[in-house]
């Protein structure tokens, strides 16, 4: 199998967006057989509780091991999925997938991310509720990540996440920050967590705008009672600024990268330094 990694070894295979549709028509061939075969496998990355380090949920997070080509990241394909609709059995596997591994962990929560594809489809919220029914897995200990675009424009995206809510179903605004941001979004949309996004954690130790936006969502979240997740968390340094900040949550390569299900709770060292 190639190589992983992001140095450009996948342009042989996976066609950029402006790519020719027949290379994005083969992509999507190749993931509607990768579906049918079973070639998907979703990780867990811990999400741990600042400072101790106690792992308090789980990001569920897919990737696709092709026969030929390894394992293909999903920032590879999840775009072409989107576009061709096949995110939408695609995401509906990874629900139930995360729901039913959740189920077996007492106490942590999962997320799961939601494409605004799977959030338009009429029969998303449905699909929630059967996977919470099949899992056992209660409805609060699922929390939906969904992006500022997603609901940006209101609309049946936003009617899907009360009905989901009024299940007992969080919902994270995922890497908060980077997409259609509004304050007032943070009144019209439902929402539960605020997931701070990884380029502004980037700069929490060094003063400047990153460091002084990073403190300002804390605030804001606290005052609006939302919980918050610091994410992409790689240094001790930033753990404890962000503790320091008002942050209760991190994610990141500090704590763990993603792993099976299988090894989320062996050896993972997190206890506080
Ligand atoms: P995301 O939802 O923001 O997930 C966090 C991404 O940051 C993950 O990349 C994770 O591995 C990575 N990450 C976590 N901690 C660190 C860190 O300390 N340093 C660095 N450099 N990276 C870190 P991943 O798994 O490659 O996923 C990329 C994106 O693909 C996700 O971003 C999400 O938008 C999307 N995605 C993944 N799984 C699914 C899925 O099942 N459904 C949908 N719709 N999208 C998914
Ligand atoms: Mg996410
Ligand atoms: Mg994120
Ligand atoms: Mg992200």
């Amino acid at each position: 199998a190639a190589k992983a990694g992001r140095d450009g070894s996948w342009a042989r295979f996976v066609p950029a967006l402006d790519a020719p549709a027949a290379d994005q028509a083969r992509l999507a061939a190749g993931l509607r057989d990768g579906l049918g075969r079973g070639d998907f496998r979703v990780l867990y990355q811990p999400i741990v509780e600042l400072p101790s380090r106690r792992i308090t949920g789980v990001e569920a997070l897919v990737r696709w091991h092709d026969p030929e080509r390894g394992v293909i990241p999903p920032d590879q394909f999840i775009p072409v999925a989107e576009r061709s609709g096949l995110i939408v059995p695609l995401g509906q596997w990874v629900l139930r997938e995360a729901c039913r591994d959740a189920s077996a962990w007492p106490g942590v929560y999962v997320c799961v991310n939601v494409s605004p594809r799977q959030l338009d489809d009429p029969d998303f919220v449905a699909d929630v509720a059967v996977a919470l029914a099949d899992s056992g897995l209660p409805a609060d200990r699922l929390v939906l990540e969904v992006t500022e675009t997603a609901v940006f424009n209101g609309g049946p995206a936003v009617d899907a996440l009360n009905l989901l809510r009024e299940m007992g179903v969080r919902i994270a605004l995922d890497d908060f920050g980077t997409g259609q941001s509004s304050l007032g979004l943070l009144l019209t949309c439902p929402v539960d967590v605020l997931k701070v996004d990884k380029s502004f954690v980037d700069g929490v130790t060094e003063p400047g705008e990153r460091a002084v936006i990073v403190q300002f969502l804390s605030q804001v979240a606290s005052g609006l009672n939302l919980d918050t997740v610091a994410e992409g968390v790689e240094t001790p340094e930033q753990a404890e600024r962000l503790h320091e900040l008002g942050y209760r949550k991190a994610q990141g390569y500090l704590f763990s990268k993603p792993v099976p299900a299988s090894t989320l709770f062996l050896d993972r060292v997190l206890s506080y330094r």
